[in-house]
């Protein structure tokens, strides 16, 4: 029996297309994690993604060349011209869903100038989702699953099933999902709502984002909300959580290699003699990096002991870098930063390194694996995979995580890790010395919990259930249908 064909409907394809400089086309696989999660899915469904190829090319024959290249790869592109990706994808998505969905409101200074904008943004987002639609309309067949990832691609579940009511359609979001309180302030927020209900699966990281939503549904559409989803009039969409996982095989194995044990030699030898804190983030509003800076600062000011014994090595991978809002966190974090250097540092030593980079996936794992405490401040975060990735390289050292309650992982770690609000100053620098002073047999205990944890709810096992249920619910529709 041929295998069901499960299509990808996401913003961005797993590859993304580079122009050589001979003019021909090369192709890299993106290591995004929407794409490690559904790599191990590929073995039962025949995958076809969906997607934005990440280059601007004009209709022609250079265009259909890049068709037939990424064709192969299985790979159906949706060209985005640059003023769409403007209006879009940085306007609508990036500057208006993605910060609301992250508890920060449209504000009355910075939005308001941008009203009209918001207009034809909303236009480029109406139309993107046709785009997609267009091209999945086209390929699709009878049986096919089509799986329609995160708030870039709220609309599509609609106008897929506008033309096939018997579509097996599913819809996923990456982000949280905020209170109704937050959702309400949206001026689309009926069209979202009706359009993502219209799938037969609708997905979650948290219960608590699934819950918002269903609350959303009843008090904006006045639909009946019930444990197992929303309903009205007879028809039912299923809601439920689907909290992400990692693969940690591919964290584990990389630490047997021997140029990882050559990073962690060196940076054993380079960290001597102190205690390692870790933060992994991109530098952007939600994660809370300032917030984590005070929390150290003042636990270096209550610990004076501790001033000479500790490092905390931040990791701040740049992000949308061309926009004024994070231009000025980045300046706020380097201020910081040096107050506290300048506070606390000595001429051997300073408590802070910070590295506006990225690292390399194996000086990545080293650093995971070398870390005494990683600190996961997020002010908001949908899951938050560095917490993942830091447990499953700690089989060895158990070191200790401290997580925000604000990020998704709270709900799937919060036994083995020290939760804390990174609004609270004093709250962080408690759990700080918490995590450093804490007794081997309890971190090993704690450890032991979430490494359990994250072994068994890997991408692959998320990935697999979402589908499988996706089937069920379908099945279930029919028959009432
Ligand atoms: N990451 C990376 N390069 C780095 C630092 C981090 O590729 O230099 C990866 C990290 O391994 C993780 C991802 O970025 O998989 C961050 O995911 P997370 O869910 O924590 O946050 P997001 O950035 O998606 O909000």
């Amino acid at each position: 029996r041929a295998k069901q064909r499960l299509i990808i409907a996401a913003n961005r394809l797993p590859i993304s297309a580079q122009r050589k400089q001979d003019g021909k086309w090369a192709l890299n696989q993106s290591a995004g994690g929407l794409v490690s999660a559904l790599s191990g899915v590929g073995n039962n469904y025949e995958m076809l993604w969906v997607g934005w190829p990440g280059v601007f090319v004009e209709e022609g024959p250079d265009r259909d060349a890049l068709t037939q290249l990424l064709l192969r790869r299985g790979c159906l592109p949706i060209y985005l011209s640059r003023s769409e990706v403007d209006l879009y994808y940085n306007g609508y998505c990036n500057n208006v869903l993605w910060p609301l969905f992250h508890y920060v409101p449209l504000s009355f200074e910075s939005k308001l100038s941008e009203t009209k904008n918001m207009g034809l943004q909303w236009s480029a987002y109406q139309e993107a989702s046709e785009q997609f639609a267009h091209v999945i309309l086209n390929a699709y067949r009878h049986g096919d699953v089509v799986w329609c990832h995160d708030y870039h691609l709220m609309l599509l579940p609609s106008k897929l099933k506008e033309e096939h009511q018997d579509m097996n359609v599913g819809w996923f979001l990456h982000t949280p999902f905020p209170s109704s309180e937050i959702y309400r302030m949206l001026p689309v927020r009926e069209e979202l709502l009706l359009s993502v209900l219209s799938a037969d699966l609708v997905g979650f990281h948290t219960y608590d984002y699934a819950r918002h939503f269903v609350s959303a549904c009843s008090r904006i559409l006045g639909f009946e909300g019930t444990p197992e989803g929303v309903e009205d009039n007879g028809n039912f969409t299923r809601v439920a959580a689907f909290p992400i996982g990692i693969d940690p095989s591919r964290f584990t194995q990389a630490l047997e290699t021997e140029r990882v044990q050559a990073h962690i030699h060196e940076l054993r030898q380079r960290f001597q003699g102190r205690k390692v804190m870790l933060g992994v983030d991109r530098l952007d509003m939600i994660k809370g990096i300032p917030q984590k800076l005070l929390g150290f600062e003042k636990f270096l000011s209550e610990h004076p002991e501790w001033r000479d014994r500790v490092l905390l090595v931040q990791i701040a991978v740049p992000t949308r870098t061309d926009v004024a809002e994070y231009q000025r966190l980045t300046s706020q974090v380097h201020e910081i930063v040096g107050r506290i250097n300048g506070r606390f540092g000595t001429l051997g030593s300073v408590p802070i390194q910070h590295l506006d980079c990225s690292l390399a996936f194996t000086e990545l794992c080293a650093l995971y694996a070398v870390t005494d405490v990683c600190l996961v401040t997020s002010l908001r975060d949908g899951m938050n995979l560095v917490s993942y990735e830091f447990v499953s390289c700690q089989s060895k050292n158990a070191g200790v995580l401290v997580l925000s309650e604000f990020a998704g992982a709270a709900q799937s770690l919060g036994a083995g890790a020290l939760l804390v609000n990174p609004w609270n100053v004093n709250d962080m620098a408690a759990a700080i010395e918490d995590a450093l002073t804490m007794p081997d047999a309890e971190r090993r205990e704690r450890q032991r919990q979430n490494f359990t944890h994250v072994t068994i709810h890997t991408a692959q096992a998320w990935a697999d259930t979402f589908v499988s249920e996706l089937n069920d619910t379908h099945v279930e529709a029919e028959l009432r249908r």
